[in-house]
């Protein structure tokens, strides 16, 4: 229809355009005849439904069974042919579907054009009969509505590459149309019934309509509903009927044909789920279509009882086939009204795979999700964050989502050192999941590719790795290699240091003793702290005094019959309050300790990949050689992966005692996550980036100093930083962290608190932290320090 041809028309007059074709109607002699005459077929011919079409069931005395199509008089040659590509498409690129099958005429033509007695010309098509029987929505099971999701998305794959001009021709059954029904509400009488349609119309005209542009589209089946498609006894779908109205559209709208009923199962909304897994198991639903899938269902619940509802008034002879498609349509409609549409709206969109952060789908309460947690996860396990806890839902970049929909700037977490929910990390995950996931028991390339990724990142002989999930697993890992290499038992960390969870690992995590005795073997260090500790920053080569107190606990060991075996150093001394000293002190410390037979352990769990906005690693910083690294934490960017790299000849001597297995460690797609971090890092500059984000923070930071005398010291080692908090800064009394966290907290600002006292602030945003970001903590810190007074 041209432009100018709609002018003056009324909206009834086009919508009567739009669905005006009379079905043929022709009588079981003239059908026979037909097939008789054109196809060489004779025998039992009885009348079939069909909407537009007339179709004839034919079982033939051979005993082969067909159906005889009569085409409505508007579809044209062309359409027809369009539709007989599209079958054939789908038969060459995806046999797997059993489409229905064409039988050729006598003359060896696709269809035939007949006369018939009431003077119209109509196409038929011959099919051969497809088997199998129609399953309604109610009785089906559950497996063949994750079949015919499944069949849903294979069909709509193999049209991908199919295309025809027809495809664009105009069909009331295109969702997109549905607003150019609403003249039709008028023959809907019950008022209430009205308002439901109406209602659907208002709501996808308003939310669906500007959006439905912008969804993937291409030629589809456009009507994969139940009458479409037939099962085995089993339930297995057996055949995929009637391509009629096939037209290019977005391909969300073959899933709502397919989901059209669903919603009438007393497990309905299970039921949709269902049938978008199957769906999503070949084609992953993106997130806007399963958003606007809900309004989709109304939409086309409109359409079916509107031109279902004009084809009874208008065609009588296929009335009985048209009241069909409105059972159950009403009870739906009626559900979304009683739910109310946000409510309804959620838990459809959740059901077909949406995660759920919309504001209505009404999240249990933080109180009920905390006392779930106290009485499952039992009292061990770390408190919650916050006076009144987080529920998030979602990140993205530096902010996460609570269920309302509030944002917070994440200047806390660690590990999604590329930005919460990085697409590029998501994805290599999901495609390295759909592929293959086994251990390294067997070759695979994403593994050494990893290794060997990160062998290239360090000083020369650190060339050997093992793969393990967490920070705790390779710091305990590096115990047993450095006590089987030196045959020392006795470990230095530095007070109030952390280093793991494992049985070893937590006896070499002072932070966490807790009043537990100090285990035998390990002998503590101050940490470098210039500021509270013994030697001042003041004092010249405080730093060095701190690495001498090393000797000292080398004595302790030797006095409790322990040799040196493995140093601990967190390069970021997070735990003891982010310190920062200057690189002579790991010189210092390294040289003492391994001077003495011992290895010393970097652990990068913290300050690895980058934090220190200058070096991958936080050892660079001082220039020392370790002899073994450890790393986890944001290797992944959540994903769990850890890693030791260590020298060869220290790997060699536990292997001739021990060997070493991680199930999980290093499977390729935990290296595809590694991987996919390590390319971000380096394409995006992300290193350098957060060293100029440091630069700024700490410009800023120390702008509010000069305002805030609560700000005793600023200690800063890239995007690892440490706000030490005190009430006076002659006196250094602490001023807790606590209530800056929580004020800040208050003003959507996540950071932290660290140190033995409890006064500083832990700032280690995600690397990608951006400019804005940045002034926003500057100026919420400040807020909060101003009610601090
Ligand atoms: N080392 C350091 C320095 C850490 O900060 C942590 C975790 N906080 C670990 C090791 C342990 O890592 P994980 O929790 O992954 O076991």
């Amino acid at each position: 229809m041209s432009e100018l041809g709609e002018i003056g028309r009324s909206p009834l007059e086009r919508v009567r355009a739009l669905l005006e074709s009379p079905p043929p109607e022709l009588t079981l002699q003239e059908a026979a005849a037909i097939a008789k005459d054109e196809f060489g077929q004779v025998g039992a011919i009885a009348p079939l439904g069909g909407e537009r079409d007339q179709n004839f069931a034919l079982q033939a005395g051979s005993g082969q069974r067909f159906v005889l199509k009569v085409s409505n008089a508007n579809d044209s040659a062309d359409v027809l042919e369009m539709q007989i590509a599209a079958m054939r498409h789908v038969g060459e690129v995806a046999p797997y579907l059993p489409v229905m099958t064409l039988v050729s005429s006598r003359e060896g033509g696709d269809w035939v054009a007949c006369q018939v007695a009431k003077g119209q010309t109509h196409l038929v098509r011959l099919f051969q009969e497809s088997p199998g029987r129609h399953l309604s929505a109610r009785s089906m099971s559950l497996a063949a509505v994750a079949e015919l999701g499944r069949n849903s998305a294979l069909l709509g794959r193999a049209l991908r590459g199919f295309f025809s001009d027809q495809a664009g021709r105009e069909l009331a059954w295109d969702l997109r149309r549905v607003p150019e029904l609403r003249p039709l509400l008028d023959q809907i009488s019950d008022p209430e019934r009205r308002g439901m349609v109406a209602r659907a119309i208002d709501d996808f005209e308003e939310l669906v309509l500007p959006q439905l542009g912008g969804l993937r589209a291409q030629v589809i089946h456009n009507d994969l509903c139940l009458s479409n498609v037939l099962f085995t006894e089993d339930q297995r779908l057996s055949a995929i009927l009637d391509f009629g109205d096939l037209i290019h559209a977005p391909l969300i709208c073959d899933l709502v044909a397919s989901g059209e009923h669903l919603l009438q199962r007393a497990d309905g909304l299970r039921a949709l789920r269902t049938l978008a897994d199957g769906y999503s198991a070949v084609t992953p639903l993106e997130d806007e279509e399963a958003t606007l899938l809900p309004d989709l269902l109304r939409a086309r619940w409109a359409a079916l009882v509107l031109i279902s509802g004009w084809r009874i008034t208008h065609y009588p002879a296929t009335a009985e086939y048209a009241a069909g498609w409105q059972e159950g349509v009403w009870e739906m409609f009626r559900m979304v009204d009683e739910w109310g549409p946000e409510r309804w709206r959620a838990q459809v969109a959740r059901a077909a795979g949406l995660p759920s952060v919309s504001p209505t789908s009404e999240p249990p309460s933080i109180s009920e999700l905390a006392a779930a947690r106290g009485r499952l996860f039992g009292p061990a396990l770390s408190p919650l964050f916050y006076r009144s806890p987080l529920h998030l839902v979602r990140g993205e970049g530096v902010f996460l989502f609570d269920p309302e929909g509030r944002r917070y700037l994440d200047c806390y977490n660690n590990v999604p050192i590329v930005g919460h929910a990085h697409p590029r990390v998501v994805a290599a995950i999901a495609r390295q999941a759909h592929l293959l996931n086994t251990n390294v028991r067997y070759l695979h390339q994403l593994p050494l590719e990893l290794a060997q990724r990160l062998v290239d990142t360090m000083p020369p002989g650190l060339d050997t790795v093992m793969f393990a999930n967490s920070g705790s697993e390779v710091n305990d890992l590096a115990w047993r290699l450095a006590r089987a290499f030196t045959g020392g038992t006795g470990a230095v960390v530095s007070n109030h240091a952390y280093h793991g969870s494992t049985w070893v690992t937590a006896g070499l995590s002072p932070e966490e003793w807790r009043g537990e005795p100090r285990p035998d073997q390990v002998a503590l260090i101050s940490p470098p702290d210039g500021y509270f500790g013994e030697h001042r920053r003041e004092e010249s080569g405080w730093a060095l005094r701190y690495a001498a107190e090393l000797d000292g606990a080398i004595q302790e060991l030797a006095s409790r019959g322990h040799r040196p075996g493995a140093l601990f150093v967190d390069t970021g001394w997070s735990s003891e309050g982010i310190l920062a000293p200057p690189p002579e002190y790991l010189v210092e410390l390294c040289r003492r300790w391994q001077s003495a037979g011992g290895l010393l352990v970097a652990d990068e769990v913290q300050m690895g990949f980058g934090r220190s906005g200058s070096q991958l690693w936080g050892f660079q910083l001082s220039g020392i050689v370790p002899d073994l690294v450890t790393m986890g934490k944001p290797m992944g960017n959540g994903h769990p992966v850890a890693a030791l790299v260590g020298r060869r000849e220290v790997v060699e001597r536990f292997a001739q005692t021990n060997s070493w297995f991680s199930t999980f460690g290093g499977n390729p797609v935990a290296a595809a996550a590694a991987l996919a971090v390590l390319d971000i890092l380096e394409q995006d500059q992300l290193v350098a980036h957060a060293g100029e984000m440091s630069q700024r923070l700490g410009a800023g930071l120390d702008r509010l100093a000069e305002r805030h005398p609560a700000i005793g010291e600023i200690r800063r080692a890239g995007l690892l930083v440490g706000v030490e908090l005190v009430r006076d800064r002659h006196t250094k009394e602490p001023l807790p962290a606590g209530p800056v966290v929580e004020g800040l907290r208050d003003r959507g600002v996540l950071v932290g608190s660290t140190g033995p006292r409890g006064n500083v602030l832990k700032i280690r945003p995600p690397l990608v932290i951006g400019e804005e970001e940045v002034d926003l903590l500057l100026e919420s810190l400040d807020s909060v320090l101003a009610t601090m007074r």
